[in-house]
């Protein structure tokens, strides 16, 4: 299919946009602790901007002091304009348009990080921060407007081409146009044009610091998929009351924090989730309409756009993944794009759970674009990669485009690893991607690659390398405190899911992480239907992130009827079924016909040791290493492909 209309400019008043694709605002704390653009997040953006995006929507940015918080940004003074002038410079010199996307976080922070009492329409405390905001007073909304104003003018001063209003995912402008959370009797609520009161006062009052011709996207949430919400019914009324009051583009999300599962959805989700509600609304809608929500693949896009349901195409995650996405798409290199495969851990995960700044899984250098540039190697090197994992994979692909001459053997018939069975249980085909592009992109990047060939001792001498790297993976754990497990019902969750081991119900399943819990989801939707996981620790899926993932997952096992005891310790595993102990008390599993044990990994290395004397550099990377995520495993690759 052709690209035509994904490539197509779009006028937005006096401003062009060079094709219909927008960059998402997606958090990534990159920014300074006092909440300047930081040269890493400049890059970050900037490098979006040279890969194609026809307009960059810089992250969450904070309008009014009071929203402030560490590592995040700011435009609350004035004294944040020479660092956007920056960041607005350097994405115009990529050919993308920017406009900061202008937020006060309400309810949805901590006082201790704002340093000031939470705000929000009315005083009833969010579920999931739980700490209770003042109601506003007029004066302090009047303020708040106000603070919109400054910050859009300073946007404007420091160059951008416009602005976004955050009204979506519950932060205080969704906060006040929701019924759920704005009971408010004054003007300002009771109704939905009371509610709608204070997003238009911000819009007039942008306009009026800035002019009418500079472009304003509102950004808000169709359905907060919470009872008594917004949704959809009212929210298309909602898009006509912004357009009338002077909104440029309107820009549609869906869900907030208590609904966070389908606020950035994950894989198996739907694609296009708002597309369908979109091209009911531009029936009626005069201003052009910015769609996003899964939309990763260009494809998808364009015919979103062919079927006239927007005007605009937003991709967060997918331009994380990738930046060069847009310029790959438009050049027809659709095979060579890193695919966003939905996993949310890299983007999400990290930022939310672990604190750190964002990343990718498929894309590690997404916010470390200036530590990880790409830079030929001085001299040229003969390597050898043991191991067709996605940690081999990432670092022959890098080493290779670098200049070395490099072979990667893997001993089975096929690339991948382990990521490879990652994507066989249900809803998670997309991780197939992944695997697809690294074993794809080894002859692009000009990596030999030898498949049926196990790196022996014997290998390395006839060969001769200057660097073996070794990236042997793992294997599954049988855990040596449980009696029983040489038992024929016994197998393991991976030759399970590489269709090595026959199963038959009842099946009950040893270690209720991630690979256990996703075991039990396959074999349920193969019908299975008396499935039993018992995990030694409180919580099932702990090791599954972010948290929102593990939502869906246990939903989904629970509507199966699979039954997660957790806190239980499984001391036998006999002919016929397990004796475990819980709740204080030694019980047993009976008539079993399938034990699947998925008690973690091992770490595979039986070759560094072995050819320490024949090889002069030698990196163990991967879960060879230290058995962790595949996130981490692409990293480590990416990292010691930089280095060789
Ligand atoms: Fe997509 Fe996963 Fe990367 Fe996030 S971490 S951008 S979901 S591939």
């Amino acid at each position: 299919m052709e690209l035509t209309h994904l490539f197509s400019p779009l006028a937005i008043g006096n401003l062009t946009l060079q094709n219909r694709i927008a960059m998402l605002p997606m958090g990534t704390s990159l920014a300074e602790a006092d909440g300047n653009p930081s040269d890493a997040l400049i890059d970050y953006y900037a490098a979006r901007s040279w890969g194609g995006a026809g307009l960059v929507i810089v992250e969450i940015t904070m309008a009014h002091v009071t929203s402030r918080a560490p590592h995040t940004l700011g435009l609350y003074d004035d004294a944040f304009i020479p660092r956007w002038s920056k960041l607005a410079a350097a994405v115009h010199e990529g050919g993308a348009k920017i406009f900061p996307q202008l937020a006060h976080q309400g309810r949805q922070t901590r006082s201790k990080l704002t340093g000031y009492p939470l705000v929000a329409a009315s005083a009833i405390a969010c579920p999931w921060m739980r700490e209770m905001p003042r109601e506003l007073t007029k004066d302090g909304i009047a303020e708040l407007v106000e603070g919109f104003g400054q910050a859009a003018r300073r946007a404007q001063e420091a160059g951008c081409d416009g602005v976004e209003i955050h009204g979506a995912h519950g932060y205080l402008v969704c906060n006040f146009m929701s019924p759920l959370t704005n009971k408010r009797t004054d003007e300002y609520g009771a109704t939905l044009s009371g509610r709608m009161r204070f997003p238009l006062e911000i819009v007039a009052a942008v306009k009026e610091k800035c002019g009418s011709d500079f472009p304003l996207s509102f950004r808000f949430s169709i359905d907060e998929l919470l009872p008594g919400g917004i949704v959809p019914q009212e929210a298309a009324v909602m898009a006509l009351l912004l357009a009338d009051g002077g909104a440029d583009i309107i820009s549609l999300s869906r869900a907030n924090y208590g609904s966070f599962q389908w606020l950035i959805p994950p894989y198996g989700t739907p694609m296009a989730l708002n597309a369908e509600f979109a091209g009911r609304l531009k029936q009626t809608l005069k201003v052009p309409i910015l769609v996003g929500h899964r939309i990763p693949d260009p494809l998808v896009a364009e015919q979103v756009l062919r079927a006239g349901q927007a005007d605009l195409i937003g991709m967060g995650r997918a331009l994380l993944a990738d930046p060069d996405l847009p310029r790959k798409a438009s050049e027809g290199r659709l095979d060579e794009i890193i695919p966003c495969i939905g996993c949310n851990q890299g983007c999400v995960g990290r930022l939310m759970e672990q604190r750190l700044t964002a990343s990718c899984l498929v894309n590690p250098t997404a916010g470390r674009e200036r530590e990880m540039p790409l830079i030929p190697a001085k001299l040229r090197k003969k390597v050898l990669v043991a191991g067709g994992g996605v940690a081999g994979m990432e670092c022959a692909r890098v080493a290779a485009l670098r200049g070395h001459e490099v072979t990667l053997c893997e001993k089975s018939e096929r690339l991948g690893g382990q990521f490879y069975l990652a994507a066989i249980p249900p809803l998670k085909q997309e991780f197939s991607k992944a695997v697809r592009y690294l074993s794809e992109g080894m002859p692009r990047a000009g990596v030999r690659v030898e498949l049926n060939r196990a790196v022996t001792p014997q290998v390395v001498a006839e060969r001769k390398p200057d660097v073996v790297v070794v990236a042997t993976g793992s294997i599954p754990l049988i855990p040596p405190g449980i009696a029983g497990t040489d038992k024929s019902i016994v197998t393991t969750a991976l030759e399970l899911l590489a269709g090595k081991a026959a199963f038959a119900g009842p099946v009950v399943v040893v270690g209720g992480g991630l690979v256990g819990c996703e075991v039990a989801e396959y074999l349920s939707e193969r019908g299975i239907g008396d499935i039993t996981v018992l995990e030694m620790l409180p919580e099932a899926a702990r090791d599954m992130t972010p948290r929102w993932n593990r939502m869906l997952l246990l939903e989904r096992l629970s509507a199966y009827g699979v039954k997660v005891v957790t806190s239980a310790t499984v001391r036998e595993i006999l002919d016929d079924g397990v004796v475990f102990t819980a709740e204080g008390a030694e019980q047993s599993i009976r008539g079993v016909g399938r034990v699947v044990l998925a008690a973690g990994a091992t770490a595979l290395d039986e070759l560094s040791s072995a050819i320490s004397n024949l090889v002069a550099e030698i990196h163990v990377i991967g879960d060879a290493r230290q058995v962790r995520k595949a996130i981490d495993a692409i990293e480590e690759g990416a990292v010691l492909g930089r280095k060789i």
